[in-house]
Formats: structure tokens, C-alpha cells, sequence
């Protein structure tokens, strides 16, 4: 009742804010046994107090484009939870954003980190300016704006912001030179900075190596593993270019990319260099794909069959969504456990809609939820944030191995949680509970705030 009314009270008092809707109702049902079991969480408020953000920064963005016009965009950053660490998440520049896209994302976040074991709360901000099509100077241009605002709310014991869909090295270039500009400090104040100037070896990685270490250990607890199998990867940003590359150094085949255009299949194995050449220098459309590789199949958004996505109809053993939010329905759950799908591992945050997600955990597939399997990411800011702190930068195996622990680690604590509530299997269940006691607990033990 205490879970559902909460859940209710959120959907009438932010009526638009469908993603929000979706990732609290995710995780406060799976919460129910241990919300059930402790009455000082209800005694505490401690659910409502989740689902409200510590404080929500709105504000406007205003630059000047090349043409010398005027151009203005809404952004956020929303502080959601700092009682296990500074507010951490990244920034979103992309047209979908509004307020809920972000409050899920920030809400997802809290959850998330409290699984890395470090130290970090959650947050998350963005804008719906969309880097796509401009040019280096005007990203600059928006970057400093976006900041001009921005630097008084962060800083590196408050709120550290990273990147996420349309913010990568370049934005955080710019983000990162002008909060230097305006402060006259150089702290480690956001992560994903360039190696020369304070980021960590293995960030760029970090995300689909993390994503896949964590389908290796699920596939391993069941006696399995991705050698010589094939798979299925959506998107073609950071998150699915080195998801690619970590499935082939473990012996696997991903057979699939693809943009906000298109598809592409090609059977013998995504060449990755290309990959890499296309979209991290040129910034180029897949369709450049198959000018290079002719024997690769491209296929048009606006072919795609009704309702699905074409990448999820490509049969495979393992499926790596890497794109971002609801790209996975239940038609494309169905195709993919039709076709022999055995293993689900989440780059993106929150791919599978709800009804996608009963269908894998009823299947009793290798299920990773975004939050636990694509920790990776945040995991190795954090180790950023370290080496920041103490002034030091470790060798790239060094930090591939704590990613590789952490991946390990954020598996069995889920696992062992899923099994401690009776339902060995569902990793959701498992991951939301490990992640929230230790939030909840560390919010009780600091008093009513
Ligand atoms: N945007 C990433 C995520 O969804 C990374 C956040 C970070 O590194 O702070 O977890």
C-alpha cells in the first residue's frame, strides 16, 4: 500500500513526466519485500523523500550561432541525492530533454552509484540543445554558456558532473575551460576530462567494457560464456563502440550498430576501426558504413517494421541495447527470446520498457538492468574522482582491473541480494534493493533532512 501510494502521489503531481513515471515504478515495486520487512523505512518517509530531488536548477541558455542569430535553450541540472557522496551523473545535450528525461536519468543515477561502492550520489543535468549539425565553434559557444550558469551550483566535494548522450570529450573540453575561466581553480569538477588534463585512462571504455564484464559474470554463474558467440549491439556512440571492441576481445561476434537513422548488420563481425573512423572523427551517418563494407546490410529507420527495432529481429545470443530509453518494446523482447536470446546486458539507461523487461525476467534470461550493467561508466569516474584527489593517474591495466572488480562486485551483491528475497534469477529485484538499503540506511543514520 505505502509503495503504490507513493508511486501514485508521483504520477499525479508530475502528470508529463511519463520517463520518471517508469523508472520510479521500476524500482518502488521491486522494493515492496524489503520496504514489507522494515517499517523504518516508512517510519522515515524515506521513499518520499527519494523521489524528490534535493533541488532542481532550471535555467536558460543563450548564444550566439554562426550565422551571428540568437539562439536560446532550456537546461537542468537536478541534484537528487547526496547521502552517500557528492551529487554525480552526467549531462544529456539532445532535443528529447525536459524536465522528466532528466529526473529519471537522476533518479536511475542514485541508485546506480550506490552499487559502484563508491562514493557518489546521484544527479543529472542536460539541455535540449542538440550538437548535432553544428560546428566546433558554435558547441563552444552553447558549452560556455551552459556553463556560465552552471559553475556556481558544482564543484568537486558538491556536484560532478560527466558526460552522456551528445556531451564526450570535446563538450567536456569546453565545459571544463570555462568553469577554469570563471573560478580560477582547477579542481576535478567534472569527469571525462582529456588525459593531460586530469582524466582517467579507461573512461571512454569504461561503459561497454563495464557491460560486458557484467554479461560475462551472469553468463558465468550459468556455466556459459560469449566465446564464439554472436550478438546484437544498438547505438553507435560511446557506449556501443567499445561494447563492440570488448565483445571481440573476448571471443564474441556483435553483428550490429545503428544510429538515429539506421541499421547496420554485418554478418562477419562490425569492423570496429571503421566504427571508430566513422562516428569519434567524422562524425559521420552509418550509411558511410556500407560505402566501405558493400557486404554489410543497412537498413532505414523508416523501414524498420512498425512498432520494432530492427536491430532486436537480427537473431543472436547475447543483446547489448547501447542507444538509450525504451528502445526495446515488448515485440522486439518477444522476437529476441524467439530467436534463441539468452543473455540481456543494459549499456543504456533504462532500454527495455517495463513489459519488455517482465518478458525477459519471466524467460528467466540473463537479465543485466541498465543500473547494474552499465555502471561501469560512472564506476571509472569515480575512480577519476580518486586519482584527482590524490594527484596521481594509475596505468590503464590498473584501472581496467578495478572496473573489472567493481563489474564483478556490483554482480554478486545483486545476485546475493535477488537470492536473499527468494528470486534467484531477477537481477532488477536484486540490484534495486542492494542499491537503495545502502542509500536509505546512510539517509536514516543522518537524520530527518
Ligand atoms: N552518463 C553516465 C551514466 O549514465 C556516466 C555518468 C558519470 O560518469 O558521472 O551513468
Amino acid at each position: 500500500m505505502y509503495v503504490k501510494n507513493v508511486i501514485e502521489k508521483v504520477k499525479s503531481n508530475y502528470p508529463s513526466q511519463k520517463e520518471f513515471h517508469q523508472a520510479v515504478e521500476e524500482v518502488l515495486i521491486s522494493l515492496s519485500p524489503v520496504i514489507d520487512k522494515n517499517k523504518k523505512y516508512q517510519e522515515n518517509a524515506i521513499l518520499e523523500r527519494l523521489v524528490i530531488p534535493d533541488r532542481e536548477i532550471h535555467f536558460r541558455v543563450t548564444w550566439v550561432d554562426d550565422k551571428g542569430n540568437v539562439q536560446v535553450n532550456r537546461a537542468y541540472r537536478i541534484e537528487f541525492n547526496s547521502a552517500i557522496g557528492p551529487y554525480k551523473g552526467g549531462l544529456r545535450f539532445h532535443p528529447s530533454v525536459h524536465e522528466g528525461i532528466i529526473k529519471f536519468l537522476g533518479f536511475e543515477q542514485v541508485f546506480k552509484n550506490s552499487l559502484t561502492t563508491l562514493a557518489m550520489g546521484g544527479g543529472k543535468g542536460g539541455s535540449d540543445f542538440n550538437p548535432k549539425g553544428k560546428s566546433d565553434g558554435e558547441v563552444m559557444r552553447f558549452c560556455q554558456a551552459f556553463m556560465n550558469e552552471l559553475y556556481r551550483h558544482i564543484g568537486a566535494h558538491t556536484d560532478v558532473p560527466a558526460g552522456d548522450i551528445g556531451v564526450g570529450g570535446r563538450e567536456i573540453g569546453y565545459l571544463f575551460g570555462q568553469y577554469r575561466k570563471l573560478t580560477n581553480r582547477f579542481d576535478g569538477v567534472l569527469t571525462g576530462k582529456g588525459l593531460s588534463w586530469g582524466g582517467s585512462l579507461v573512461r571512454p571504455e569504461a561503459t561497454g567494457y563495464g557491460c560486458v564484464y557484467f554479461a560475462e559474470e551472469m553468463l558465468k554463474e550459468r556455466g556459459e560464456s560469449l566465446e564464439g558467440k554472436v550478438c546484437t549491439v544498438s547505438g553507435s556512440g560511446n557506449v556501443a563502440i567499445y561494447t563492440v571492441e570488448k565483445l571481440y576481445h573476448l571471443g564474441a561476434k556483435p553483428v550490429t550498430v545503428s544510429d538515429s537513422k539506421g541499421m547496420i548488420y554485418d554478418e562477419g563481425g562490425i569492423d570496429v576501426a571503421l566504427l571508430k573512423e566513422l562516428k569519434e572523427l567524422k562524425r559521420a551517418s552509418l550509411e558511410e558504413y556500407i560505402k566501405i563494407k558493400p557486404q554489410a546490410k543497412y537498413t532505414k529507420i523508416s523501414d524498420y517494421k512498425e512498432g520494432s527495432n530492427a536491430v532486436w529481429s537480427i537473431p543472436c545470443f547475447a543483446a547489448f541495447p547501447s542507444a538509450t530509453e525504451n528502445e526495446l518494446n515488448a515485440i522486439d523482447a518477444k522476437t529476441l527470446l524467439q530467436n534463441g536470446c539468452k543473455c540481456v546486458s543494459e549499456g543504456a539507461n533504462m532500454p527495455s520498457t517495463l513489459e519488455a523487461t517482465d518478458l525477459f525476467l519471466k524467460a528467466k534470461i540473463c537479465y543485466g538492468p541498465g543500473k547494474a550493467a552499465n555502471a561501469g561508466g560512472v564506476a571509472v569516474s569515480g575512480l577519476e574522482m580518486a586519482q584527482n584527489a590524490s594527484k596521481h593517474s594509475w596505468d590503464f591495466e590498473v584501472v581496467d582491473k578495478h572496473l573489472h572488480n567493481i563489474m564483478e562486485n556490483i554482480f554478486a551483491n545483486s545476485s546475493q541480494t535477488a537470492k536473499e528475497f527468494g528470486d534467484p534469477t531477477n537481477l532488477v529485484l536484486g540490484a534495486n534493493i542492494a542499491g537503495f538499503r545502502k542509500v536509505a540506511d546512510a539517509m536514516i543514520d543522518q537524520g530527518i533532512l
